[in-house]
């Protein structure tokens, strides 16, 4: 017998709204599970109906025995035995930390205060938050908070405790913390079911994971299997664009705010650094700025598909520029390319960049500062400036001088074509340039 069986569970709002199509699940004592998949499918609910904050429609609920569905179910005794951590905190606001953990204590387990409060202190210690005991919540930041929370249900010593997005509300800053906690509650033998977006979670946390669409578990498995080889077609578009930043860029493509704004929020889910993050977005941008919307604008149509991979932890990044709907803008492209593949180790349209020699860096530096004191100076004649540089120090040279604008306005003008051809090469390797981070020296860049 498993802990928890569920059984061809249903929930039916209305004959439009079914969130639940029947799910048929076992969960063993101590497992961790995570649940993941798109908005409206039925997650949440899957939950509620688990701790019977929801009526099925049909279907069972059997927790260590015992149908939580049947009518006159002892929903108190479930309650105790299963803890609930929300997205949305739900601390009592005029009641300090510590008591919104003695509460429940005392009113579901009937521990006297003494008890309700030593236990609450012992929790505030394990979540890191002793010293916040007598904080209100709205003295508390967000990650506190919910750290509050999952002390709050850890102090009923539950048997499963399940999450429903607990770093969601979160500012991105604070989720680490949370989910530090949460890890460090995996492998104690408490059963989790951890409804979560934050993929490293549901990676490297759960022993399963199941994935939900439409109503159903779509396909469960263990975490690499979802993740790096899902069976499935609707999984394994779902992992794609997680893994994958995409937009497409068009005539219609003027406000980066948009792009950056979504390219930024990748970067964030996916756990790249700072620098990673601030690199891939400084690449892409400076390609659209540069090349891309350049080409759309003289072709007067056409559109590029731009998509961002990022491996584990942002160890591997990849950076596609689909030219399918614009064939001028591929050869556009392949042409830089062979430009720049000078240095290229292997074949065409994926160069190795190598790592600039450090004399040759304070060369660069020299090359720079000369092209600045130039002043006004051509895109063309800064990057002619770093002399015997490499093509990469010269991009470099050419970066501090807002080569976007300038590039463009040559290429207008029609005027020093020749060199032109050098600046945009330079300009496209320092973009690639930006790719690979501190210590590895390639990067894949692919034009399809
Ligand atoms: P998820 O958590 O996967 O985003 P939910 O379980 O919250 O999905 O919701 C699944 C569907 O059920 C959604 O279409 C939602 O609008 C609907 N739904 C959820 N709760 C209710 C409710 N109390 N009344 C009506 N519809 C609901
Ligand atoms: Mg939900």
């Amino acid at each position: 017998m498993s802990l928890i069986e569920i059984r061809n569970l249903k929930k039916e709002y209305s004959p439009d709204v079914v969130p639940l199509r029947g799910v048929t699940a076992d969960i063993e004592a101590g497992e961790v599970i995570s649940i993941i998949g798109p908005s409206g499918t039925g997650k949440s609910t899957l939950l509620r109906c688990i701790n019977r904050l929801e009526t099925p429609t049909s279907g069972q609920v059997i927790v260590d025995g015992v149908d939580v569905c049947a009518p006159g179910a002892d929903l108190a005794k479930l309650r105790r035995s299963m803890g609930m951590v929300f997205q949305s905190f739900n601390l009592f606001p005029h009641k300090m930390a510590v008591e919104n953990i003695m509460l429940p204590q005392q009113s579901l387990l009937g521990r006297s205060a003494r008890e309700a409060y030593e236990e609450a202190m012992q929790q505030l210690e394990r979540v890191g938050l002793a010293d916040k005991a007598r904080r209100y919540p709205d003295e508390l930041s967000g990650g506190q908070k919910q750290r509050v929370a999952i002390a709050r249900a850890l102090a009923m010593h539950p048997q499963i405790l399940l999450f429903d997005e607990p770093t969601s509300a979160l500012d991105p800053t604070m989720v680490s913390e949370v989910l530090s906690v949460i890890r460090d509650l995996a492998g104690t033998g408490l059963t989790m079911l951890l409804v979560t977006h934050e993929m490293r979670l549901a990676r490297h946390v759960s022993n399963r994971v199941f994935f939900m669409k439409d109503g159903e578990i779509y396909e469960e498995g263990s975490p690499e299997q979802i993740f790096e080889n899902p069976l499935r077609e609707g999984t394994r578009n779902f992992i794609f664009r997680i893994r994958n930043w995409t937009y497409t860029l068009s005539p219609s493509s003027r406000d980066f705010h948009e792009m950056n704004g979504s390219l930024e929020k990748f970067c964030k889910d996916q756990f790249l650094g700072r620098r990673q993050a601030m690199n891939c977005q400084l690449a892409v941008e400076e390609l659209a700025v540069s090349f891309l919307l350049p080409a759309i604008e003289r072709a007067g149509q056409g559109a590029f598909q731009l998509t961002l991979f990022a491996g584990e932890e942002g160890a591997e990044r990849k950076l596609m520029i689909d030219c399918a709907d614009f064939p001028e803008g591929k050869k556009l492209l392949e042409d830089l390319l062979k430009n720049i593949s000078a240095d290229s180790g292997s074949g065409k349209g994926s160069p190795v960049l190598q790592k600039a020699e450090p004399e040759k860096s304070r060369e660069a530096a020299k090359a720079a500062e000369k092209a600045e004191a130039e002043g006004n100076a051509t895109i063309a004649e800064k990057a002619e400036a770093a002399g015997n540089a490499t093509m990469a120090e010269k991009a470099e040279a050419a970066e501090d001088a807002k080569t976007a604008e300038k590039a463009e306005a040559e290429e207008i003008s029609g005027t020093k074509t020749g060199s032109m051809e050098a600046a945009s090469a330079a300009i496209l390797e320092n973009v690639l340039r930006r790719l690979p981070d501190e210590g590895e020296d390639t990067m894949v860049f692919r034009i399809l």
